[in-house]
This record gives structure tokens, C-alpha cells and sequence, in this order.
């Protein structure tokens, strides 16, 4: 089973020319302009393989994590990533936990390699069961223990402290894959410093944040030695030339990418508005999409099929307690209000003044 259906197959499927696209928690807001002329001005030049080593974004990206160049590999996003560490981690019997209903291409790695998947619950709230995750962790003493923080689809953010301890408790011989994927949306005080050890693989996107979902490229910082292996099984070309070349030059427009962040700020706090207006709750979010709850998978169903009906592409928690909700992705001010309409229309209930 593959982890998504596209939403261009949704279109192929359904027989829409357009659709309002906010399903994937791609940054509809684009990459930097700096990016943008900087990959333009390399088009001529995309007869050349990328630098295999991906050296200057490394060297760049290694300044300001605080480590050395070797403890930082890029890859072709996060799922690249997580694919070499399952093949680097786990074999034919090896065990993988993590939370039910979490990102699932990391579940879709492990069984692909022959792993076996382990999983716990969220907890009511949305968040991740550390404690049952540890308790977990002891019993099973699994090569992998995976976790995204902050999380999708829940949005929801342990704190630095639980990380931490998640670090420290976690069995000496497993890996904790810690996916920040979002992280660029959450207070940057809420993480960890850069931490360098052999237990610990933490894995970070352009795909989000800076609006580079497409060009696929992304970076692990972990001790050289897991970046030793990764080295002897990836692909040495599979970094696009253009993509780090954009990456590079977005990492450069801080000012871009705050302006983005603060307006997927404005963004939650819009649909948060909007969902009580319907009298729906949602889950506190630190990531760029929203959680709207429609108490039961049937009807967070058929909000998802309506929607999808009216052009409207979105996606939804697919494992209790979190298969009641719908999560939509924050995109530009007018993508807002148009999902807004739409999803008033099919919630079928009159908006109230808030
Ligand atoms: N991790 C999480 C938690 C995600 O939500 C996503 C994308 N939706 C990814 C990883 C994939 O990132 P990338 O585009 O870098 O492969």
C-alpha cells in the first residue's frame, strides 16, 4: 500500500481542472524569490550532476546547527532519509515502533524492509504517549523508535524536556528518529540544542517552511557514523543540482522565510476562528495545518469526499482518537476564505458572530 493518493491523481480521478490544493501542507506561499532567481539563474547549467556531496549547503547548514560539515548528510527530503535509516537499522525481523496514525512513510519504509511495525496510541489530546512510548521501547528494544515533533497529523509539540527525556530513556541500541519537519513553525526555544550522538538521527525539510516541497531535498544531523553508512548505501546523485543550489539561497532570506511563518501564524489562528464559528473544535497546532474536529471518522469522511466534490483537497487523521478530525493546511489569505466558504457550505451550519 502506498502511504498517499496525489492530488493530481485526486484530479486525474475526479475530473477537475483546478483544485484548491491545501492537502499536503505544502507552503502555498512559494519558495524565497531569492531562492527562486538563484535555481533560475542555474537552469542552463542542469546538464551538470549536483555536487554529491552537497557540500556548500552542508558547510552553511553546519554553521548554524553548531556541529561539524560530516554530521550533516542532505538527502532528497525527509523520506529519502528515513528510507536509508530503516535500511541502515533494521532488517528482515526487526522491530520499529512508533505512534499509531502518525506520518506514515516511515511505516511504509519499515514494511517494505521487511521490519515490523509497533505502534501506541496518541493520547486523547492529540499528543505523543511518551511515557507508553518508553514503556514500549523497554519491552520491545526496537531499532528505530520514530517520532515527529512537532507531530503530523496532530500538529501537537512535546516540549523540550520530554525530548530530552525521550533521548535519555530510550534503550542504548535504538535510534531515535526524531522528524522536525515543521519545526521552523514552532518557538525555536521549544527544541533541543544540537545534540551529537550515535541514538539520536534528527531530520529537517525544506518542503515545508521554506516552500520547496517539489525541488525534494532535506538534511539529517547525527554522528558521523550513521552518516559513514548512509553514505555507503544512497544514491551519490540524488540530490537535484538545482535544489540545493535553492536551498542554499533560501536558508540566506531569513527575512522571507519569518514573514512566511508569521503569516501561517495568522493563518491557524484563522481557522481556529473559523472552526469555532461552526462550533467545531481543533487541536492547538505548531505546524502549519489545523486539526477540525467532526467527532466521528464517517462524518470527518464525508466532510473530506464533499469537499473534495467542490474542488476542495484536503486530508484527514486516518487512526482513532484523531480519525474524527479533518486537517486542513494553511495557505494564502484568499485560499483561506475560499476553503472557508466551502467549508460552511458543507458543515451546513450557519456561521455564528465571534
Ligand atoms: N515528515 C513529516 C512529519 C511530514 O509531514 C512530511 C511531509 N508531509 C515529511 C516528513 C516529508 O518531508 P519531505 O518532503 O522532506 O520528504
Amino acid at each position: 500500500m502506498t502511504p498517499f493518493i496525489g492530488p493530481e491523481q485526486l484530479m486525474r480521478e475526479g475530473g477537475h481542472p483546478y483544485i484548491l490544493r491545501l492537502g499536503a501542507n505544502e507552503s502555498t506561499f512559494g519558495p524565497s524569490p531569492r531562492a527562486i532567481a538563484a535555481m533560475a539563474a542555474e537552469l542552463p547549467r542542469l546538464c551538470w550532476y549536483g555536487d554529491p556531496e552537497c557540500y556548500d549547503l552542508r558547510e552553511e547548514l553546519a554553521g548554524r546547527l553548531g556541529c561539524k560539515i560530516d554530521e550533516v548528510v542532505v538527502a532528497s527530503g525527509i523520506d529519502d532519509l528515513m528510507g536509508l535509516a530503516v535500511r541502515a537499522f533494521i532488517g528482515p525481523g526487526s522491530i520499529a515502533l512508533s505512534t499509531r496514525g502518525t506520518y506514515p512513510t516511515f511505516a511504509y519504509h519499515v514494511t517494505g524492509y521487511g521490519g515490523a511495525l509497533e505502534t501506541v496510541d496518541y493520547l486523547a489530546d492529540g499528543t505523543i504517549d511518551v511515557d507508553r512510548l518508553l514503556e514500549r521501547a523497554h519491552k520491545l528494544q526496537p531499532s528505530i523508535l520514530y517520532v515527529a515533533n512537532p507531530d503530523n497529523p496532530s500538529g501537537t509539540m512535546r516540549s523540550r524536556a520530554q525530548v530530552e527525556r525521550l533521548l535519555d530513556e530510550t534503550p542504548r541500541q535504538t535510534l531515535l528518529l526524531l522528524d522536525e519537519a515543521y519545526a521552523e513553525f514552532a518557538p525555536p526555544d521549544s527544541f533541543m540544542p544540537t545534540v551529537i550522538d550515535a541514538r539520536l538521527m534528527r531530520v529537517r525539510t525544506f518542503s515545508k517552511a521554506y516552500g520547496m516541497a517539489g525541488a525534494r531535498i532535506g538534511y539529517a544531523v547525527t554522528a558521523v557514523r550513521n552518516i559513514e553508512t548512509f553514505g555507503k548505501i544512497r544514491l551519490q546523485y540524488g540530490v537535484n543540482r538545482n535544489a540545493q543550489i535553492g536551498a542554499l539561497a533560501a536558508l540566506g532570506d531569513e527575512e522571507y522565510t519569518a514573514r512566511v511563518i508569521d503569516e501561517v501564524e495568522r493563518g491557524r489562528e484563522e481557522y481556529y476562528a473559523l472552526a469555532r464559528s461552526l462550533g467545531r473544535k481543533t487541536i492547538p497546532s505548531y505546524t502549519n495545518f489545523v486539526c477540525i474536529d467532526y467527532q466521528t471518522a464517517q462524518q470527518a469522511n464525508s466532510v473530506i469526499v464533499e469537499l473534495m466534490r467542490r474542488g476542495v483537497f484536503i486530508r484527514k487523521p486516518f487512526a482513532p482518537p484523531l480519525d474524527g478530525y479533518i486537517r486542513v493546511t494553511v495557505g494564502t489569505a484568499s485560499e483561506r476564505s475560499e476553503f472557508a466558504e466551502h467549508l460552511r457550505a458543507v458543515s451546513r451550519i450557519e456561521p455564528v458572530e465571534i
